[in-house]
């Protein structure tokens, strides 16, 4: 069979290699000049390409649509693309909360051993070629559009991505190939993204990280979400790893959440109290900010007295205890307001895309337009971050490549 791949990110490369695999002529079209231009940025250069959790734990990360995920998993799953990738000479390493890299830290290696396995497999490989549409005839898919050029094929897979880091080449064609062909496409959100808060305070600490706090957040059912990690404030709210993974969790609407960040979490309330008088008494006769310059960096430690009603320039024989029991609260829950979340065009990956009731979970074929199938971000199906992400784009792309004919 002919067999076109629109897109040549980590989900296209996997479909046009399986497919190859099983002898179909395959063409893989991307529109850069080069492959997997996103793949190259991920994990900042250094591609966490999965999680090595177990079954359970690999789905409780999986955000939206994890149950039309099970059959692409089962078909191929972190072991199996860790096995593939070592096989193909990159070895591996897992590092904290079950992430795997490269042994190299470097992402060009992933690339280059997915690249090769894909060129050696027999795919043709046409870079600087946008697939501008995709045809179907009789209810089945019958070639596409590219360049100005029509070309025949007898099955395709469309794995263009979502719509974040559009510069990357993701600019959402492929919704657009999808809703053509009569299939619904869920209204592209951020997920894994920076939020915007409702008080400026952050942008007086932009550049700040924070490493081992917590950071919970509540809505009107409770709290929602908790976890210890990296904080990073920056001029319009807050954000690394421990904001984005939240920022999947509340997606469809940031706005109104409440935030409370647990500057030190290690500590009880009294232990903290504890800490704090003892800081105080060896600096009698200075003022509260000098006597506790050891708590917080001082940036921090101005914002948090200023959010606890304590002026720096009182001095620690006019600190009451009312004024420290405050102090101590703001230390353990420092509150904000989500006033929204950055643009999708910023964010990690996209939530929504093409609707999974429309594709066959146990193919990625379309339930409208035989022959053609669907792999990676383009689909409504996203995770929190760890290297879930990449996987979903590996197992519906291999799903996909191998499903094809049969
Ligand atoms: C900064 C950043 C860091 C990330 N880090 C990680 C990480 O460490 N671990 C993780 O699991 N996930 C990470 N992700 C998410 C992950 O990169 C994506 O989920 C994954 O790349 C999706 O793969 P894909 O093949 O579906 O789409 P993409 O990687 O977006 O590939 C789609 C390809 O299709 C091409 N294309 C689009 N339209 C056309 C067209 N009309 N014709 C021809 N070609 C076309 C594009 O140029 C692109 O190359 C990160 C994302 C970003 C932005």
């Amino acid at each position: 069979m002919i067999v076109f791949v629109i897109g040549g990110g980590p989900a296209g490369m996997m479909s046009a290699l399986f497919a190859a695999q099983n002898g179909h002529e395959v063409t893989l079209f991307e529109r850069n000049e080069k492959l997997g231009k996103k793949l190259y940025i991920t994990g900042k250069g250094r591609c966490n390409v999965t999680n090595a959790a177990d079954r359970d734990t690999f789905f409780a990360h999986i955000l939206q649509n994890p149950r039309f995920l099970y059959s692409a998993y089962s078909h191929f799953d972190n072991q199996a693309l860790m096995e593939r990738l070592e096989r193909a000479g990159v070895p591996l390493k897992t590092e904290r909360g079950g992430r795997v890299f490269p042994a190299s830290d470097k992402s060009s290696d992933i690339l280059r051993a997915m690249e090769r396995l894909v060129r050696d497999s027999g795919v043709t490989v046409r870079l600087n070629t946008r697939v501008d549409r995709v045809l179907a005839e009789n209810g089945a898919v019958s070639g596409v559009v590219a360049d100005g050029e029509t070309l025949v094929c007898d099955a395709a897979v469309i794995a263009t991505g979502g719509v974040s880091y559009p510069q990357t080449g993701s600019t959402g064609d492929g919704y657009t190939f999808a809703e053509t062909l009569g299939h619904k496409v869920e209204p592209p959100l951020a997920s894994l993204v920076a939020l915007t808060t409702e008080e400026t305070w952050p942008g007086e600490l932009a550049g700040l990280t924070l490493k081992n706090v917590t950071l919970s957040a509540k809505r009107e059912k409770g709290i929602i979400y908790s976890e210890l990690g990296e904080l990073l404030f920056t001029h319009f709210g807050v954000s690394g790893p421990l904001v984005l993974s939240l920022s999947g969790v509340i997606a469809a609407q940031p706005a109104g959440t409440h935030l409370m960040i647990d500057l030190k979490p290690a500590l009880t309330r009294e232990q903290l109290d504890a800490r704090i008088l003892r800081d105080l008494q060896q600096g009698a006769r200075s003022q509260v900010k000098t006597a506790l310059h050891a708590l917080l960096p001082a940036r921090l430690l101005t914002i948090v007295l200023e959010q606890s009603d304590i002026s720096e320039s009182l001095s620690v024989g006019e600190l009451t205890k009312a004024m420290r029991q405050k102090l101590v609260e703001t230390l353990k829950a420092l509150p904000l307001t989500v006033s929204g979340a950055r643009g999708v065009e910023e964010a990690v990956v996209t939530r929504g895309g093409v609707s999974v009731k429309d594709v066959n979970a146990s193919t990625m074929e379309s339930k409208r337009v035989k022959g053609l199938y669907f792999a990676g971000e383009v689909l409504d199906i996203d995770a929190t971050t760890g290297g879930y992400n990449l996987q979903i784009a590996w197992s519906t792309g291999a799903l996909a490549g191998d499903s094809i004919g049969k």
